[in-house]
């Protein structure tokens, strides 16, 4: 008899992105001529930048002559990239960061669940809340935890809750921690942290021999010249810090798939008798062992966009979409929101209006401007009563769901 993990019976069902299609599907199917905006889904719209398609079918081309044919390259990416991500990415902000300790990949999703291979599966894991769903849902598919509770919340492992009120900055956990997911700027809430705060962070981690996965998806969108683009500008970070880097939303890559994971040869985990061992050959060896490198063409269009035409266009397209935050977090403040976020993030995070729980603006929204957005609740229990929309959308669709919102609560007042 074959048996399972079991442990995926733990994962809750309604999962949020199938339950808002769902609601979305249903409100169609009824007013089929409704013209619905889509802010939900972190996705990209924007097509990817000329210097990134070129140089994609330049590398295309030279895999249809013997000459230049590449098979398997290097597990952990060519150096070219490697080499480039170094300069551009770190050296560039004064970190040193060599090009062996840089791990390219198909994607931070997978990266952030893949890294849980190499440690101990009695770590207590902290997370934020809300928080991205996956870092929470690998946790539970290796079993570091118990069953959820009816808020959602999992048995076992440490929610910091973020809101209002604390500013969307989290206290230190109050009971000691292994292993710390931090994403900056952040997903879902748009908020960002400072050096202050990166350092609180570091300095707990190396007095609690923790580790911290830092999650920068979303640096390229920073605009405030104080905020670090990596963990590893803070003192002491390359000790306790990984750190996770994609094309994905920069770049435009969500359908491409290139990222990178940071492994530094600093830093330091601990076998059950306290002896310290380096993660970076572990992570190489687990690195190699399952996974067999990015495409080539894929590798080469992730080089483009450090060429000088491929930042200028990058640059642009994020002037693009952080517009689209600026007008929606003016507009739905001065529609009478409260709104958070969007000024060193893609996502503003507002607080329903009207004491309205997550699902009920969710349905309000839908049903009254036929506008899709995310329901805060489903990153999490502290994330009811907000809500976040996405800038990932076209000019044209942004003001006019901004008109749509205004119109809706000036109807209510
Ligand atoms: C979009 C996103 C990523 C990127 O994931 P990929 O697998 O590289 O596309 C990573 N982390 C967060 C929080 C994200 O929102």
């Amino acid at each position: 008899m074959v048996t399972i993990n079991e442990h995926y019976l733990k994962l809750q069902a309604g999962y949020l992105f199938p339950e808002i299609a769902r609601r979305v599907n249903e409100y169609s199917q009824s007013h089929p001529d409704a013209n619905i905006i889509k802010m939900g889904i972190g996705d990209v719209t924007q097509p990817l930048p000329a210097a990134i398609i070129t140089a994609m079918h330049a590398a295309i081309d030279e895999m249809a002559s013997v000459e230049t044919f590449r098979g398997y390259g290097p597990e952990q990416g060519h150096l070219f990239l490697r080499d480039t991500i170094r300069d551009h990415c770190f050296r560039n902000r004064g970190v040193d960061i060599e090009s062996d300790e840089i791990f390219v990949s198909d994607g931070s999703k997978c990266d952030s669940g893949n890294l849980l291979d190499i440690f101990g599966n009695d770590n207590t894991v902290a997370v934020l809340d809300p928080v991205y769903p996956v870092y929470v849902d690998t946790n539970v598919m290796v079993g570091r935890t118990g069953k959820a509770n009816s808020d959602g919340q999992y048995d076992g492992l440490v929610y910091l809750p973020v809101h209002a009120e604390n500013d969307f900055q989290p206290e230190l956990p109050s009971e000691p921690v292994d292993l710390i997911y931090l994403c900056y700027p952040n997903n879902p809430t748009g908020t960002v942290a400072t050096r202050e705060i990166l350092q609180k962070w570091v300095d707990y981690a190396r007095e609690n021999r923790s580790i911290i996965f830092f999650d920068a998806a979303y640096e390229a969108f920073i605009s405030d010249p104080e905020i670090p683009h990596s963990i590893y500008e803070v003192d002491g970070a390359q000790e306790v810090a990984i750190e996770l880097r994609s094309f994905s939303k920069n770049a435009g890559f969500t359908g491409i798939r290139c990222a990178y994971t940071v492994v530094p040869k600093k830093l330091i985990g601990y076998e059950h008798d306290g002896s310290p061992q380096a993660l970076h050959p572990i992570w190489n060896r687990r690195h190699c062992t399952k996974f067999n490198g990015v495409s080539y063409p894929v590798q080469r269009g992730a080089e483009a966009a450090y060429s000088p035409e491929g930042k200028q266009q990058i640059e642009e397209l994020i002037r693009f979409y952080m517009n689209n935050a600026r007008l929606l977090r003016e507009g739905l403040t001065a529609a009478g929101l409260e709104v958070y976020g969007g000024q060193n993030a893609p996502y503003v995070w507002l607080k329903t209006p009207g004491n309205l729980s997550s699902w009920e603006f969710f349905d309000q929204l839908l049903r009254e401007s036929q506008i899709v957005g995310t329901p805060g609740s489903g990153f999490g229990a502290a994330g009811e009563g907000y809500f976040r929309l996405s800038a990932f959308s076209d000019l044209e669709n942004t003001e006019e769901a901004i008109r749509r919102i205004e119109a809706s609560l000036a109807s209510k007042t």
